[in-house]
């Protein structure tokens, strides 16, 4: 574990909607704690299919409302052209101006359905009806997309979503640095020179770790899966072996010249809390 010196580095935080009153003051308490870390952004998850509108733009309004930049996701996949027309509008009006613009991933059982295929699509679509007022975030996965076809194709449509006008991306999680920094020379030899943001996920807890993990394509090298597994319920030694870990990784990505960290928090402060502590951010 080490500790860098004081340094301004930017950061961004991402949150997903809260379903209780309850809930949602709670999370109030947690971006009030990591607000301390004078994020560049924070971000809101947003349901496919626009199951969480609502609360997403709930949650956004109330983070622009506390005087921070908020980025709101916005998914395609089952959308219409009018129906994202009528909640960019929405959005313009509530003062946003930072998306993160996705196609989501419906149910199974749900089809594919709406007028939109591809993130490429709705980010053209909104250059289309809004020009350059939203600065548009897209995902990117340095371990590759699971349902891509091919790790090359995944690349290819990287990089159209990205000439379709975005202005930045963030990965999905990753435990492996060297998977990142391929994957930016790789965008680069394809003409893709928007900064890549890392996303960060803090280890909190090893079953929901590798629940998600699974679903998501980001690979848990084997070394940190048994060391979890070998902590069984001990959940004070996972914190603190995941600590360990992700600070070291932050600390690697920070040296190769990453543009900065986005943080999935989970909507708990603890973790991302102390590894920008001990980041010295
Ligand atoms: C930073 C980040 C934030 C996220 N936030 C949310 C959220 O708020 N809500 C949510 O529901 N999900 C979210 N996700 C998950 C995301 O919605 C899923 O990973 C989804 O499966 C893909 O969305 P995408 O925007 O990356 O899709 P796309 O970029 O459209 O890619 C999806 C798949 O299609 C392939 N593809 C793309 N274009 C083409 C083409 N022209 N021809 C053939 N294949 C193509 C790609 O290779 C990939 O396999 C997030 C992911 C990340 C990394």
């Amino acid at each position: 574990m080490s500790q860098t010196s004081n340094t301004v580095f930017p950061v961004s935080f991402e949150f997903f909607p809260t379903k209780t009153p309850e809930g949602a003051q709670k999370l109030r308490g947690v971006r009030a704690q990591l607000y301390e870390r004078k994020p560049e952004f924070c971000s809101v998850t947003y349901g496919a299919g626009g199951s969480t509108q609502e609360g997403t733009f709930n949650a956004v309004k109330e983070i622009l409302s506390e005087g921070v930049d908020a980025a709101s996701h916005f998914s395609c996949i089952g959308a219409t052209r009018e129906s994202v027309r009528t909640q960019l509008a929405q959005l313009k009006e509530m003062g946003v101006r930072r998306l993160v613009a996705l196609r989501g991933d419906l149910p199974s059982g749900y089809g594919i359905g709406g007028e939109f295929h591809y993130a490429s699509d709705l980010v053209a679509f909104i250059r289309e009806e809004m020009g350059d007022y939203f600065h548009i975030e897209v995902a990117a996965y340095p371990e590759i997309h699971p349902q891509a076809r091919s790790a090359e194709a995944d690349l290819k449509a990287f990089a159209t979503k990205v000439k379709a006008g975005a202005n930045s991306a963030i990965t999905q999680y990753f435990f492996n640095a060297d998977a990142y920094f391929r994957f930016v020379d790789d965008t680069r030899r394809l003409g893709v020179d928007v900064p890549v943001v890392p996303g960060i996920m803090p280890i909190m807890g090893a079953s929901q770790l590798m629940r998600f993990s699974d679903a998501c394509g980001a690979e848990i090298p084997r070394w940190i899966r048994l060391r979890l597994q070998g902590f069984g319920d001990d959940v004070e030694s996972i914190r603190a072996f995941g600590l360990d870990v992700i600070t070291a990784l932050c600390e690697q990505l920070r040296k190769g010249g990453v543009p900065s960290l986005h943080f999935y928090t989970m909507n708990q402060s603890a973790a991302t809390l102390e590894i920008c502590k001990r980041l010295g951010i």
